[in-house]
């Protein structure tokens, strides 16, 4: 296989030529030339400046179709310190009181919601109010209503609501999920997903039932419900669910430390599924069918993703996950792209139908009917 200089020496291109060559237009290791992307750029906001606002900045850096172009905080030394990092002028950003303005700046196509989960309904709404397309984090709300009420008004706005479900545009995710489209395991009979890690500082926002919503399940057990769809390709039709509580006075009421849970769909396959903030070494999937199986350990971590299947290893390319979600959102927001799984509001309030029924089915003990 030819190098890029290679075969910008056998074009006979100067050494100036291959410096102006926009790499983008370049497919990397190939003779294939494409086209540098001239397309609209989506100008994103990004609100919250935590640790995964941070990191979903940094991979914005490498989009081609997205970019960062504004913040929305309430610590003014942290704007500052991105401002410097990433150019951000002085009338793109803002702070929860007066984010509202955001609708007279013509610069800012999107915000992205990127704080504590029990505020995501009120931020998302006054986005949606503001004119702006709304990307919010997982989970988009804390419960389906509020999350509904999410979709109504971005309806009602005219403005597009999507979530940042990252692993819906990973490439062995997506490989298993075309090989169980194509029939290859055969009919599926089960799956099972492990989600969980152990919690330090017990007076962070994700063990505050007013901020987080909940405990592991708004933050982790969400990978396994979401996943638990898409690996199967079905909506669940009834749930069944146990919490075990070892540290109450971490886990306080309405925080759930280790929730198991099961789902059984139409089909009649199953799904087995643990949520936890109190064991390490949970992020596995396995997908089992009658002539094949697919198993993913990592399999919703920031990767890289690893899995194999009846066939053998899973060799697809490693992502930066938030880099491909936005620049594929930019391509949802501005051309209606489709998705392989959606990343709307409606299939977030998908899941979160299921974590209501899921906490239902642990406060009663009972099997608990589901719609999807
Ligand atoms: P952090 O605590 O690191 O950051 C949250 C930020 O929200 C804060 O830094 C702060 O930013 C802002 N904020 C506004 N109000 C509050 C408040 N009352 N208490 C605390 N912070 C507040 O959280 P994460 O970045 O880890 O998580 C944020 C969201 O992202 C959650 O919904 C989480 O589930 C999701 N997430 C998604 C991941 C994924 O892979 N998709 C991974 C990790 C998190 P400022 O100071 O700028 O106002």
């Amino acid at each position: 296989m030819n190098s890029r200089r290679d075969f910008l020496q056998k074009l006979g291109l100067s050494a100036l030529a291959l410096q102006l060559a926009p790499l983008a237009g370049w497919a990397a290791g190939t003779d294939k030339i494409e086209q540098p992307y001239d397309g609209p750029v989506l100008r994103v906001a990004i609100m919250g400046l935590g640790g995964y606002g941070g990191m979903v900045a940094q991979a914005m850096q490498s989009c081609t179709k997205a970019k960062l172009v504004g913040v929305i905080s309430g610590t003014p030394s942290k704007v500052k310190a991105w401002q410097s990092k990433y150019g951000i002028p002085d009338k793109n950003c803002y702070n929860y009181q007066n984010f509202d303005d955001i609708k007279n700046n013509p610069d800012i196509d999107a915000v992205y919601v990127i704080t504590p989960n029990g505020l995501h309904r009120d931020f998302v709404i006054r986005v949606a109010a503001a004119g702006k397309h709304a990307i919010c984090e997982k989970p988009m709300a804390v419960n389906a209503k509020e999350g509904q009420e999410m979709v109504d008004a971005c309806k009602k706005a005219n403005v597009k609501l999507l979530v940042g479900y990252r692993m819906h545009f990973e490439p062995k995710t997506l490989e298993v999920i075309r090989m169980r489209q194509n029939g290859e395991f055969g009919k599926i009979r089960f799956f099972q997903g492990q989600c969980g890690f152990t919690i330090g500082d017990p007076a962070q926002w994700r063990l505050n039932k007013q901020l987080a919503g909940g405990g592991s399940m708004m933050d982790i057990g969400i990978y396994a419900i979401n996943g638990a769809r898409y690996m199967t390709g079905e909506e669940p039709v009834w749930v069944t669910a146990q919490e075990t509580k070892t540290d109450p006075v971490k886990f306080k009421e309405g925080v759930d430390e280790t929730i198991q849970f099961q789902f059984g769909f139409p089909s009649g396959a199953v799904a087995s599924c643990l949520s936890t903030y109190n064991m390490n070494n949970l992020d596995r999937f396995f997908l089992d069918g009658e002539k094949g199986f697919a198993e993913m350990q990592p399999s919703t971590g920031y990767g890289p993703i690893r899995g194999r299947t009846h066939l053998g290893e899973l060799n697809q390319p490693v992502t930066t996950h938030q880099t491909v979600q936005m620049d594929e959102m930019a391509e949802i927001i501005f051309n209606n792209k489709k998705p392989v799984v959606p990343v709307n509001g409606e299939e977030a309030v998908k899941d979160l139908k299921l974590i209501d029924a899921i906490y239902l089915a642990v406060k009663t003990g009972k099997k608990v009917e589901v719609s999807i």
